[in-house]
């Protein structure tokens, strides 16, 4: 993410950085992902709010996740515990 990347779309510069989505609530949303720690097998969901970058000349909109790490982090446990799993 840079602040001065071209719409994918129309490539114009006119985007706009950090902009963020809110429902009808005024609640930002967030992305998330299951993470199930070893033993307990008890899933934990990982969130992380979303920001996004709007196109200001044909509004195309691009979403962010702010702390993409902690996803992946999670994500990667994840896939580690399925694969550790007993086949039944
Ligand atoms: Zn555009």
């Amino acid at each position: 993410m840079t602040a001065y990347h071209r719409c994918t779309r129309c490539n114009s510069d006119m985007m706009m950085d950090g902009v963020y989505i809110v429902d009808d609530q005024g609640v930002r949303i967030v992305v998330s992902a299951e993470r199930h720690p070893e033993q307990s097998g008890v899933s934990h969901p990982v969130s992380t709010l979303v920001h996004a970058c709007v196109c200001g000349s044909c509004g195309y909109l691009e979403l962010w996740a702010n702390r993409p790490n902690e996803l992946w982090e999670a994500f990667q446990r994840t896939e580690q515990s399925r694969a550790d799993a007993p086949a039944t």
